[in-house]
């Protein structure tokens, strides 16, 4: 009897005392407009509702400080070096998780469990649908090459999306190897690096250059652009390459998430990281941004299924973590 009098106490303790018992907190550097159509499903299926924090930056810091009284049980990033940066804090905890495992390819799982990417994205290679023929370039290395002197536009090197690329060259050619791409690459640039991914699209368009890197989700964005119908035809003024089909297959960097180490809902927080791996939640990327699924079982969206299926680099997504302060070493003297 006095036993079971223990026990209720000790149940009104724990759900008084987590008033949001229910409520999963998320830090995250993604945006708005993805995060809200994926947290409303999970909320429908589940009831758990979330409080969420969009950080563009910071995020380390912020743990930190708040330590054991963080109300973030989850961090959602992406790029993959922001999330290891997470993770050699000591910020994330073991995800723990077979389901996840089952889901998600090892090579896009960190090997100490800390963090599990959610989406893919892949940086091709743009090409002029009217002034390169399909299969002109195949591979990121031909891009260094003289044939394309003065026909490369690119957005600065020090950006995050062209740095892990550069870290993925490094692993695959050596620090020599890089420095080398790197300075045959900006040697073909038609003008000084500016703007963001869209902006080198754009340029096509226009006739700047013919051979860009973009990331392969802004080409959906753009052609289904609402706000501004002129990027509709930026879209449609080039193609898309996804490069190195023949051998390694194409450079692909990751949006990820991990659990908080100081949070006190992790099984709650490991069960959404489930569902968000699988085949219903990996559609909604595509759906929503165009970004590909980690979880092979997943559908392709109709216009992901359009662009074709492509082979991805296998290379260990913390490699590129790793490689990414020489790699901006390259960027800066290079001057890319
Ligand atoms: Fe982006």
């Amino acid at each position: 009897m006095v036993r079971l009098f223990l026990i209720s106490v000790f149940w009104l303790v724990v759900n008084l005392g987590s008033g949001w018992a229910d409520t999963l907190g998320i830090y995250t550097h993604r945006q708005p407009f993805l995060i809200e159509p994926i947290l409303k499903a999970y909320t429908e299926k589940t009831g758990v509702t979330f409080q969420t924090v969009y950080a563009p930056k910071g995020l380390v810091q912020r743990l930190r400080a708040e330590g054991s009284r963080t109300r973030a049980d989850l961090v959602l990033t992406e790029d993959i070096s922001r999330i290891v940066e997470l993770a050699q804090a000591g910020l994330l905890a073991p995800i723990a998780s077979r389901t996840l495992n089952q889901q998600v390819p090892s090579h896009l799982r960190d090997a100490e469990d800390r963090w599990t990417a959610l989406s893919l994205r892949a940086r091709i290679i743009a090409i002029s649908k009217d002034r390169v023929a399909t299969g002109a370039i195949s591979t990121i290395e031909e891009l260094a090459t003289p044939a394309w002197k003065g026909r490369v536009c690119s957005r600065k090197g020090s950006h995050i999306y062209n740095r892990a690329l550069l870290a993925s060259l490094i692993a695959h050619h050596g620090v020599n190897g890089a420095k080398k791409w790197a300075a045959g690459f900006v040697d073909n640039l038609a003008r000084k690096p500016q703007g963001n991914d869209r902006a080198q699209a754009k340029a096509i368009f226009a006739g700047e250059c013919d051979v860009a890197l973009m990331n392969s989700y802004y080409y959906g964005k753009m052609k289904f652009s609402e706000d501004e119908p002129e990027q509709k035809l930026w879209a449609d003024a080039l193609e898309m390459t996804f490069f190195n089909q023949d051998g390694r297959g194409q450079h692909v960097n990751i949006s990820a998430a991990g659990i908080i180490k100081g949070s006190k809902q992790k099984a709650m927080a490991r069960a959404f990281l489930e569902w968000l791996t699988s085949e219903q939640a990996q559609a909604i990327y595509g759906a929503v941004n165009f970004e590909h699924p980690v979880n092979p079982l997943a559908p392709l969206s109709e216009e992901l299924a359009l662009w074709g299926e492509f082979k991805i680099d296998e290379l260990p997504l913390n490699v590129i973590a790793e490689n990414s302060a020489t790699a901006q070493k390259i960027i800066h003297e290079t001057g890319w």
